[in-house]
């Protein structure tokens, strides 16, 4: 029996986490789940998974958790803040820590695991974007195992030949990222100046949270995937190329030196990729349908165009800037997006607010998590105030 501690168990990936776990009550039962503000959604949960514990970010989503567990007999305890989730994180207790908490957030608990060497199920790519140094070197010390959530380093991870990190990659020349293009594929810049948070968020093949929704729209999402791809698998980020594939049936594949190139194909459904991580490496059902050839009959590709969507262009820049810009451009991006989605910026706002940032703050060599986290602050102020002046 595999005890797991979910943080972020009312988002997309939550969700489908649960739905994956609640297949297989032989396997695996929840030791603590966790949500920021959706108190109701986060009880019911405790209701149907009797958690010992459950975690929420302030004082008073606590208290109105723990009264509505009281009223419906649930024993689950009701915790608050970070220090919290890193206790449920790393509590001795806990086999798994699915990290997927959207954003920065998510860094200090999903560390907090990986010290404590759990096996971790990563979906909170920004955690890796805003401090991969610290957090490989982490997962490298504790012996930690990191299994990639996201469908296209999941699927890279299926590709990937037995012995990868001890035998100097064998035979492994390219990793290629597939890209659905997001609701505004075929647009130019222009042609994306007026669209709205819905009409970003409307992707159309995944169902996702608002953030990762409008990071497919600028494609930023696979500027992120890109920098997440060089830390886990340890390749430059000219070793990496985005592949456009609209149809998201491929979710990434493999080059080798001889030729041969390996795909991982399926229908687009988060919970193949973590029924993966959380079987691994056994396989168990995940309630996703079998993928049916003949209904898709055709797979396209083709190139990203970064004129359109130049987010791609700063992040592959930022990786290959290295220190302290992927923490940088991490920080801008998320503020950038949220301006976005509360109508205070223009959809292709977004890039200019994060190369702006990046431009105009320092590069350090991020040296420790209070760098990491003085960096994060310093770009989000910055970000912060060049928005007020656009606002004008
Ligand atoms: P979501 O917005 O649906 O859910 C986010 C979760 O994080 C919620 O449970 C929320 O309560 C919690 N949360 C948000 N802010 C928080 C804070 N400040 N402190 C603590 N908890 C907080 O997001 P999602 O789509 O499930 O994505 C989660 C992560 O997984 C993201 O990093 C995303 O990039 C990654 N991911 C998602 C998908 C997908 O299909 N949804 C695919 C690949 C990767
Ligand atoms: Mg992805």
């Amino acid at each position: 029996m595999q005890k797991i501690t979910l943080l972020g168990a009312t988002g997309s990936i939550g969700v489908s986490t649960l739905d994956v776990i609640a297949r297989h009550p032989d396997k695996y039962s929840i030791f603590a789940l966790s949500a920021h503000t959706r108190v109701e959604q986060l009880a019911e949960q405790c209701m149907q998974f009797n958690p010992r514990f459950a975690v929420v970010s302030d004082a008073a989503a606590a208290q109105k958790l723990q009264q509505l567990l009281c009223e419906s007999d649930a024993s689950t305890e009701a915790l608050w803040g970070v220090d919290a989730l890193c206790q449920v994180a790393a509590a001795a207790e806990v086999d798994t820590v699915m990290a997927a908490i959207v954003g920065a957030a998510g860094l200090v608990p999903t560390l907090a695991a990986v010290k404590a060497g759990k096996k971790i199920l990563l979906a909170n790519k920004e955690a890796l974007v805003m401090a991969g140094g610290l957090f490989m070197q982490a997962v490298a010390e504790s012996g930690s195992v990191l299994l990639p959530i996201d469908s296209e380093h999941n699927a890279i991870f299926q590709c990937l030949p037995a012995g990868y990190a001890d035998s100097g990659k064998n035979g492994v020349r390219k990793l290629l990222l597939s890209a659905s293009g997001g609701p505004f594929r075929g647009r130019t810049l222009a042609q994306m100046h007026a669209v709205t948070p819905d009409q970003a968020c409307a992707h159309p093949n995944w169902s996702m949270g608002r953030k990762i929704s409008v990071d497919s729209a600028t494609l930023m999402n696979k500027g992120l995937e890109l920098i997440e791809a060089c830390w886990l698998f340890d390749m430059p980020a000219q070793s990496i190329e985005v592949v456009v594939h609209p149809q998201s049936i491929i979710h990434s594949l493999v080059q080798y030196n001889d030729g041969s190139v390996l795909a991982q194909l399926g229908n687009p459904d988060m919970r193949t990729p973590i029924a993966h991580a959380l079987a691994w490496p056994q396989r168990i059902e995940s309630g996703v349908g079998d993928l049916n050839l003949f209904d898709i009959a055709r797979l396209d590709f083709e190139q990203p165009n970064i004129e359109a969507f130049p987010c791609l262009a700063i992040a592959t820049a930022a990786a290959q800037a290295g220190a302290s810009a992927a923490t940088i451009l991490n920080a801008a991006n998320e503020v950038a997006v949220q301006a976005f989605l509360d109508q205070r910026i223009g959809f292709t706002q977004i890039a200019e607010v994060v190369e702006h940032t990046l431009n105009c703050q320092p590069l350090t060599e991020p040296e420790s998590l209070e760098a990491v986290q003085h960096t994060d602050n310093d770009a989000r102020v910055y970000s912060s105030t060049y928005i007020k002046r656009l606002e004008k």
